[in-house]
């Protein structure tokens, strides 16, 4: 049984649930340009609504400062929601009050009515327990599907669980169910691939793997720091040099806790920071004063390769290289469809996320090959770093 109340425990035929989700979604020109998370919560909607809930949808959009406004309303993305689950997504143009308890009451079973962006109330991020208190009047029950917003305390991610019957939706369920696989119960050997730009952002989710996996690998302009810190010329890299030291002491620790670190053997390096720029392989010894690092190279790749062929369970935030330029994208996507060679065959079970981690494997066309992918940004970065996620926590089996 999972350690989380999920739907399997909830009787929701007639009831009116409030169904917490994610509908911040990526615009460009009004429109929407990922609808990724969209695609992930029609699973719990449809199921609800099959099973004869009365559903009434919580979202927030965006950072609104001062109360309503146009360019942060949900209305314009209720449409588009229904087009994804199929039936009509009602609107009401606040989320608590008259206007919220009369589209409620017009519900019948099976009908879905999406609130107003919950961030119009300063109560939501405050989770104020009045404004907790007059969400609560709309359900009979909470179901929360935002995984992503579950490393806030606000009061639809958080003081709902704790006045309602609360569950996590099938999306959340997923996500912790993965989560939990890559890191608290995994099969071993585990590696965790680290990367991206920089080591000042990723201390705690360092310092956190380095105690739960057996190989830390180290990717991205954030590799240059340890090298550097081994005593390597890295040229004009980005690098880190004031935190050479503090790259030493997390190799020393991941050593004292038997987690090996893994760094680059050699790179792909390059005079200029832009796409198709003239470049060569280079051992990371040999890196020359006007060159940067833009990318793993192929003895670096093999290596790793090596690496994920001995383990089990496979974590990865961060690309290996600058994955936005090609051909500095080789390396990521090379390490991505060995991962997702290996996933389908059944040896290895690969979670990734966080950041620019889910765009990078898109782009690797591996992405689909992954056992889980996970879209929810600071919560799964939260995650890796050990830290408990106040929604998350609300829903587990007491
Ligand atoms: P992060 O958001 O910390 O995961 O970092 C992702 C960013 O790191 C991407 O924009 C990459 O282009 C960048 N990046 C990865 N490797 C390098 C590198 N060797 N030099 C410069 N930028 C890099």
């Amino acid at each position: 049984m999972s350690s989380f109340r999920t739907l399997d425990q909830a009787d929701v035929s007639g009831k009116r649930v409030l169904l917490r989700v994610d509908l911040n979604l990526p615009m460009e020109n009004g429109r929407i340009s990922d609808a990724t998370r969209i695609e992930r919560i029609v699973p719990t909607i449809a199921e609800l609504a099959r099973k004869g809930a009365r559903i009434v949808l919580l979202a927030h959009f965006g950072r609104p400062k001062n109360g309503p406004d146009e360019a942060n309303s949900l209305k314009p993305i209720a449409a588009a929601l229904g087009e994804h689950v199929g039936r009509n997504v009602a609107f009401a143009a606040d989320c608590i009050g008259s206007v919220a308890e009369d589209a409620v009451a017009k519900l019948r079973e099976g009908e879905i009515l999406l609130l107003e962006n919950t961030r119009f109330h300063k109560g939501e991020e405050k989770n104020d327990p009045a404004f907790v208190a007059s969400l609560a009047k709309l359900g009979d029950l909470y179901v929360n599907d935002a995984f992503s917003a579950a490393h806030r305390a606000h009061a639809s991610t958080e003081g709902l669980a704790h006045v309602l019957p609360a569950y996590a939706g099938r999306g959340m369920q997923a996500e912790l169910d993965a989560l939990t696989a890559a890191l608290e119960t995994p099969k071993r050997p585990v590696a965790a691939v680290v990367g991206g730009a920089k080591v000042s952002t990723k201390l705690e989710l360092l310092g956190n793997l380095s105690k739960k996996v057996d190989y830390i690998i180290i990717g991205g302009g954030m590799a240059n720091t340890f090298l550097a810190a081994q005593g390597k010329q890295v040229g004009k890299s980005l690098c880190e040099k004031d935190l050479l030291d503090t790259a030493r002491s997390i190799i020393a620790q991941a050593k004292a806790g038997n987690c090996e670190i893994v760094l680059p053997v050699d790179a792909v390096a390059a005079k200029d920071f832009k796409a198709h720029a003239e470049n060569r392989v280079v051992d990371v010894d040999h890196v020359a004063d006007d060159e940067m690092i833009l990318d793993l190279g192929p003895a670096s790749v093999k290596g790793v390769e090596g690496i994920l062929h001995k383990c089990k369970t496979l974590v990865w935030n961060g690309p290996f290289g600058a994955f936005e330029m090609q051909p500095f994208d080789a390396g990521t996507n090379a390490v991505a469809k060995f991962a997702a060679d290996l996933t389908a065959s059944g040896a290895l079970v690969t979670v990734a996320g966080g950041g620019d981690t889910v765009s990078a494997l898109n782009q690797s066309g591996a992405a689909d090959r992954f056992t889980y992918i996970s879209t929810a940004g600071g919560a799964f970065l939260e995650w890796l770093e050990g830290k408990v996620l106040p929604g998350v926590e609300a829903l587990r089996q007491k």
